[in-house]
């Protein structure tokens, strides 16, 4: 598309920013993007444990993975890939499971064979469908339970879903579980065969470094420690943000890509319907344990709970990532998915840490406390949108009614999950719309000239 040059304010500089702000530099556009934290990443952001700088919430990338990998190409980042085969445990009834290929499936002993037939194919069928569509008007339980029968559901999906959503579950729609399935069975190269996991030498850190360093060659402006507090339109065409020093900075065009709840409070100006829409989509935030320990727990990349745990799952990262990088120490995440208005959430430190430390001591009897070396905990308030009974039919607008403001978050993620390829392939989708919307405006009101 031919566009004249704008100015382009990018608010949010975790990898949707970063990723729109490198697509409208490569369009000739002029670009600032405002980030409130001191570092990029957002999500995808790092911090120290141990002596290693490393990711805030485990993260892998799958073969499937297309325009997140393209991206490190781009960045000269794909000789850092490194891929890994990895196993699947499952915790349940008190015992650990090996989860990966179909002969472990077949000799799960928590299911009958009528129930594992059951649940191969809800997974299998799942895979199948195209028309997701459909399933939003579906309740997930509902769907679940008729695929899977009463007990399947029961033993294996209820827990899971619980461990996921909390009680949220009960006006989730189906897709939530179709979005699922879809990405971990491409995680798998054929059926319920192997699963590839891939990460970049250096973890995030590393790609969010080199997409910095390319921005900046590019031109683009990058101001961190910048919260914007509000944006408004400036009556002659231009969008004014201000920050919270009362800074103000005016451009032609603002793409918000922070979450909703957010947006709707830093863009005064939306109209009503608009507001409401963004106010009214459920976040589910996170408090993720990041745990060193002396030795490793287990041989799998993920165990699924099935079990009543704190934590909703167990990550091993050391199962991907060579152990070398920690000095020999196992990593090992314990994500809890909850609301931010849910009391957890604020609980300080320790005592998460007192929670979770005797839970995993009582999983696992070849562990002690002396194996503890690190235990941090990392919060995000708003991490993923509920996928609620016909989502996608109540999304705000991408381009709202104060012209020249967009916002473009994760919530408008409609047929995936939350990750960073569907995060790109969003960006990808949706920016032609924004820059089509922000030509219309040029017959109404000139650019500013650089
Ligand atoms: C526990 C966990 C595990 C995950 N695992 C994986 C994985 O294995 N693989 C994968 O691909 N993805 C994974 N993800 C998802 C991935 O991290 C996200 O898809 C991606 O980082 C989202 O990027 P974003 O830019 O949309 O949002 P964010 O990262 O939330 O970025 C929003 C940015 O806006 C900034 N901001 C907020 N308010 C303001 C303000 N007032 N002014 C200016 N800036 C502001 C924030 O600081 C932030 O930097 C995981 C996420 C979590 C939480």
């Amino acid at each position: 598309m031919n566009q004249q040059m704008k100015h382009w304010g990018i608010v949010g500089g975790g990898m949707l920013g970063l990723y729109l702000a490198m697509s409208l530099a490569e369009k000739g556009q002029r670009v600032t993007v405002l980030e409130s934290k001191e570092a990029l990443g957002g999500l995808a952001g790092n911090w120290e444990i141990g002596n290693t700088t490393w990711d805030k919430f485990y993260h892998v990338i799958l073969l499937s993975d297309v325009r997140l990998r393209k991206l490190l190409k781009t960045l000269n980042l794909d000789d850092q890939l490194n891929w890994v085969e990895t196993k699947t445990g499952f915790y349940t009834e008190g015992q650990l499971y090996s989860m990966s290929d179909t002969l472990e499936f077949l000799q799960f002993p928590p299911l009958s064979y009528i129930d594992k037939l059951r649940l191969g194919f809800t997974i299998f069928y799942a895979s199948r469908i195209t028309n997701w569509k459909a399933l939003e008007n579906i309740p997930l339980t509902e769907w679940l339970m008729k695929l899977s029968g009463k007990n399947t559901f029961e033993k294996i999906w209820l827990p899971l879903l619980r461990a996921k959503l909390g009680d949220h579950y009960k006006h989730t729609s189906a897709t939530f579980i179709w979005t699922t399935i879809q990405r971990m069975y491409k995680a798998r190269r054929t059926g319920l065969k192997k699963e590839m996991f891939g990460y970049v030498n250096g973890g995030y850190s590393r790609i969010i470094s080199a997409l910095k360093e390319n921005l900046v060659n590019k031109g683009v402006e990058i101001k961190t420690g910048h919260p914007v507090k509000h944006i408004n339109p400036n009556g002659e065409g231009m969008v004014k943000v201000t920050d919270d020093q009362n800074q103000t900075r005016f451009f032609d065009e603002v793409i918000v890509t922070v979450p909703s709840s957010i947006a709707a409070e830093m863009c005064q100006n939306l109209s009503v319907e608009e507001k409401k829409r963004h106010l009214e989509i459920e976040y589910l935030g996170v408090i993720c344990a990041s745990v060193l320990l002396k030795k490793s727990i287990s041989p799998f990349y993920v165990t699924n709970i099935t079990d009543q745990t704190p934590f909703t799952g167990i990550i091993e990262m050391t199962n991907i990532v060579d152990k070398k990088s920690f000095q020999n120490n196992s990593l090992v995440y314990l994500p809890r998915y909850l609301k931010s208005s849910n009391p957890i959430y604020h609980w300080k430190q320790h005592q998460i840490e007192l929670l979770f430390k005797n839970s995993l001591l009582n999983m696992y009897p070849q562990l002690t406390s002396d194996d503890f070396q690190v235990f941090q905990v990392a919060r995000a308030p708003y991490v993923f949108a509920l996928p609620t009974i016909n989502y996608s039919g109540k999304l705000p607008p991408i381009s709202t009614s104060v012209p020249g403001l967009h916002i473009l978050n994760s919530a408008h993620i409609v047929n995936g999950t939350l990750n960073v390829n569907e995060t790109l392939a969003l960006a990808d989708k949706k920016l032609p719309g924004i820059l089509q919307n922000a030509k219309n405006r040029e017959l109404t009101y000139e650019p500013t000239i650089y």
